[in-house]
């Protein structure tokens, strides 16, 4: 009955926008396929009259979905609805994930030798001779077959791709498994994987994703290193810069433990996987063409400037040197200095705590130096299911033991940021529509719940609680109300917990009198306050708002002055060096960023 009925059930739909810079690439594009592989019914993709298959990689990849474009995401059979559901969700949560990599501004400095420009990877100074890569195949005796090579492959790239702590690099790793597991389909002998490898990298010649079919050779490589072919790639024992046309995502990792200086790449792109794991390796590298490097000749590769020197002078090899040896103190004194107060050169000390979405990024905050968390966004924590109260609650107390001071924002759904099992309606502008607070009103059961797991995890710990996109004196003390409620219904005490708001919204600033009566403390996040400053939406295909304006800066000048409690900065803002010396002059004494980002802001402000 119920084959029947999904056989002649109506195929359900969606439209789905690409909003990352990025386009639908292969990392979102695998994770993608790894979602709808787990659903039995059937799930097509449609763009500009091409219909494909959402389960392969391939197919998928090959609708070729840039920023702004729009396709039809169609699910028909069992479970067709939960399907269309969670991957809208999953799509959703890619979108905005998905940052794009941003160029690095290339500082100006002059060299005497013959400067050749290109473009920056990973910052650094590198001063070696030059090295051509090569590769040797050694022929071991294999006792795998094919079937079995491509199985070892999968469950590598799969433990790979779990392991990785690197948001990042475990993504690329599910890309290379999807990838393979998608060509595998096509292919049952060694020689028809290699057609195929030839095919599909042939087609992405001369398009966006060109850099990925590095990513096809790497997955041939490790099938081939388990029939008994692997290659070995040759490098110096001591110190050099590489240079190569491209490098496979594999490579970098045999790289990393050489005494590799620098590596110049000339047909990648700083947003292949090879140029993130280069970066994630922390290996001073550009692109540029290397045609008339010659081989061992010694040259200094300056990516902070984005200039390699050919036949580089005394003097400039000395002012590199010395720049090399400051970018080596610094880095070191900054992870060294983690733990320490970071206080400006005139002694004031500026907070630096933590912007986190679960114990793992908690964890990873402390052994960065985080002094606290400033913005716990508890929408993250569970994405994909609804948790229970016990569940939520053993996930804040384990948050909670591991820093004295924590800011744990309530759910913040709506806009840019779905949960599957969060039903908003939908909206012609869901920036404008339910978002943050206003789920108070939506879903209060939800909000009572989380509270309530809050509240019990807290105990007696001073936990600051914050309602995210207020934008009236109202919402606030209704959300406040509303959370006393809570605590009355289970008998929780919770005189000692602090309440406060995220200024997103613009109206805040004309009411901060108002607040100032019932808040105990403000955070400003300026990814949306800049956002609604402006009106372009952060997610925008092709509009952006200048995060650096100075009317954001005013805004935070305006709030600082007229706020008579604590504020704060949790937006991306507060992490970027250029931002920092006038955050600080303008008397903001907590920022909270991202983990990575802790040791850098930390030296920043002792350089202000
Ligand atoms: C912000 O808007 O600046 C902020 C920190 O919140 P989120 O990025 O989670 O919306
Ligand atoms: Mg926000």
């Amino acid at each position: 009955m119920s084959l029947f009925k999904n056989l002649f059930a109506k195929p359900l739909s969606a439209q789905l926008t690409v909003t990352s810079s990025n386009g639908f690439h292969l990392r979102p594009v695998a994770q993608f396929t790894a979602l709808a592989k787990s659903f039995s019914c059937q799930i097509t993709a449609t763009f500009k009259d091409k219909t494909v298959d959402t389960k392969s990689v391939n197919t998928l990849l090959s609708l070729s979905l840039e920023r702004g474009d729009t396709f039809t995401l169609v699910t028909k059979g069992k479970q067709a609805d939960l399907a269309l559901e969670e991957l809208q969700t999953l799509f959703n949560t890619l979108m905005q994930h998905d940052r794009q990599t941003q160029q690095i501004e290339k500082i100006s400095r002059h060299y005497e030798g013959t400067v050749a420009e290109g473009e920056i990877i990973s910052e650094g100074i590198a001063i070696a001779p030059t090295y051509s890569y090569q590769k040797k195949e050694l022929q071991h005796k294999s006792t795998m077959n094919f079937k079995e090579a491509l199985y070892q492959s999968v469950t590598e790239l799969e433990t790979l791709s779990t392991v990785q702590k690197e948001e990042n690099n475990a993504g690329i790793y599910l890309a290379q498994k999807e990838l393979l597991a998608s060509l595998a389909e096509k292919s049952h002998t060694l020689s028809t994987l290699e057609q195929c490898v030839k095919e599909e990298s042939e087609k992405l010649l001369g398009t966006k994703l060109a850099s990925k079919r590095s990513d096809y050779q790497d997955i041939l490589q490790r099938v081939k290193k388990h029939m008994g072919m692997e290659v070995q790639v040759i490098f110096p024992d001591t110190p050099f810069i590489l240079l190569c046309n491209d490098l496979l995502p594999s490579d970098i990792e045999i790289l990393a433990q050489t005494d590799v200086a620098g590596v110049i790449l000339k047909e990648t792109s700083i947003h292949s996987h090879t140029a993130i794991l280069l970066r994630a390796a922390g290996i001073c590298s550009m692109i540029a063409d290397t045609t008339t490097l010659p081989q061992n000749e010694t040259v200094v590769l300056d990516t902070h400037a984005g200039v390699m020197v050919q036949h580089p002078s005394k003097d400039d090899l000395e002012r590199a040197a010395q720049q090399q040896k400051q970018d080596l103190t610094q880095k070191a004194r900054s992870t060294q200095k983690r733990f320490e107060p970071a206080l400006s050169r005139q002694g004031k000390q500026t907070h630096v705590f933590a912007n986190v979405s679960d114990t793992a990024s908690a964890k990873t905050a402390k052994e960065e130096g985080a002094e606290g968390i400033g913005l716990l966004r508890s929408e993250f924590l569970f994405t994909s299911v609804k948790p229970s109260f016990d569940t939520q609650q053993q996930a804040f107390k384990e948050i909670f033991t591991l820093f004295d001071d924590v800011t744990v924002r309530t759910l913040d759904v709506g806009g840019d940021k779905a949960l599957s099992y969060i039903q908003i309606p939908q909206e012609n502008n869901p920036f404008l529509g339910v978002r943050g607070v206003r789920l108070f009103q939506t879903h209060p059961e939800l909000l009572e719940e989380q509270l309530h797991a809050i509240f019990s995890a807290a105990g007696a710990k001073p936990v600051k609680i914050m309602f995210p996109m207020v934008s009236t004196v109202e919402e606030f003390i209704e959300a406040k109300s509303f959370a006393r409620d809570v605590a009355k219904k289970y008998a929780l005490d919770i005189s000692h917990l602090r309440f406060g708001i995220m200024i997103e919204v613009p109206s805040v600033l004309f009411l901060l009198e108002a607040f100032n009566e019932v808040v105990d403390f403000y955070s400003i996040g300026t990814n949306d306050l800049t956002q609604y400053l402006f009106a372009i939406e952060r997610t925008h295909p092709s509009l952006k708002a200048d995060e650096l304006s100075p009317v954001v800066f005013s805004a935070i000048r305006a709030i600082i002055e007229k706020a008579t409690k604590p504020v704060s900065i949790c937006g991306e803002l507060a992490a970027h060096k250029n931002a920092i010396p006038t955050l600080v002059d303008l008397g903001i004494n907590t920022l909270s960023v991202s983990p990575k980002s802790i040791a850098q802001t930390k030296e920043a402000i002792r350089h202000v």
